[in-house]
């Protein structure tokens, strides 16, 4: 597996890092649609077809995220969607997998339970990771509320915009994509230099207020890395930070994240 590097305003996989680092042996391109902000994801549609190539997206982050008039899960040739408890929409574990391909997905139901092909046959080795009914219900539960959930976020997100728009350049909340129908699922914001994102995380949880430096640390850690590949990567998840955001926060409590971390920005050079 090789790492590509990402784009700076919305920190998903560059088209142009991914051409230079195709190489004979290359059978997949995996971009994710990271904070549900969406890939380039017709530059990586035509890369992948000149090539020949697999064309993957992780949307963990992007239930619900339409893109150019159509669904996020539209693009590629299959698309990856995590259920777990932290996700927007979740069923407290789990995940479900959307292809183009009918033989893509009939080969994922069968990988998903042993492999299995009936009671006395296989149709070739598999995991184990089915889903439980238990799941499903609990799925079905959060889906009726969704549309709630989404438009609550969404004003939640609003405040935090406007409260921290006028802290300047001392940080900014990402941008998305334009032609997206975003899905407020998470409140990232980027920091202007490292050191001032540190300072703004140890204030919040002396006030006991839990932010979490997502994605940090970078992957890059593990096996063999190359930083020099990834320099845009390795400087965003440096100074990048989600603040609360969930459906029963206040008004207020937005408010006060905010005023903590202009309070702290106030009279630090940048
Ligand atoms: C949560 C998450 C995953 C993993 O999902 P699981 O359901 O825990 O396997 C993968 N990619 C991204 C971007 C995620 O946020």
């Amino acid at each position: 597996m090789k790492f590509a590097d990402i784009e700076p305003d919305y920190l998903t996989l560059d088209p142009k890092a991914v051409e230079a680092a195709i190489s004979p042996k290359t059978e997949a391109i995996i971009g994710t649609h990271v904070f549900g902000n969406p890939c380039d994801c017709e530059a990586l549609e035509s890369i992948a077809k000149r090539h020949g190539l697999a064309l993957i997206f992780d949307a963990a982050h992007a239930f619900g995220v339409r893109y150019k008039g159509k669904s996020i899960l539209e693009y590629g040739d299959a698309s990856m969607v995590s259920l777990h408890a932290t996700k927007l929409m979740h069923a407290v574990e789990g995940g479900f997998v959307v292809a183009k391909d009918p033989a893509v997905s009939s080969k994922v139901e069968w990988m998903r339970r042993f492999g299995h092909n009936g009671h006395e046959a296989f149709h070739g080795a598999g995991i184990n990771a089915k889903m439980s009914e238990f799941h499903a219900a609990m799925g079905l539960c959060v889906l009726r509320h969704i549309s709630r959930l989404l438009s609550r976020r969404s004003d939640i997100l609003n405040v935090y915009r406007n409260n921290l728009s006028g802290y300047g350049t001392h940080c900014r909340m990402l941008d998305i994509r334009k032609e997206t129908v975003p899905n407020h699922a998470y409140a990232p914001v980027m920091w202007q230099r490292e050191q001032l994102c540190v300072d703004a995380q140890s204030v919040l949880l002396e006030n006991s207020i839990i932010p979490r430096r997502y994605f940090y640390p970078l992957l890059d850690c593990l096996g063999e890395a190359h930083p020099e590949k990834y320099p845009t990567a390795i400087d965003a998840s440096n100074r990048i930070m989600c603040l609360p955001l969930y459906d029963s926060l206040k008004v207020e409590q937005v408010e006060d994240v905010c005023l903590i971390i202009g309070q702290e920005a106030k009279g630090k050079t940048l």
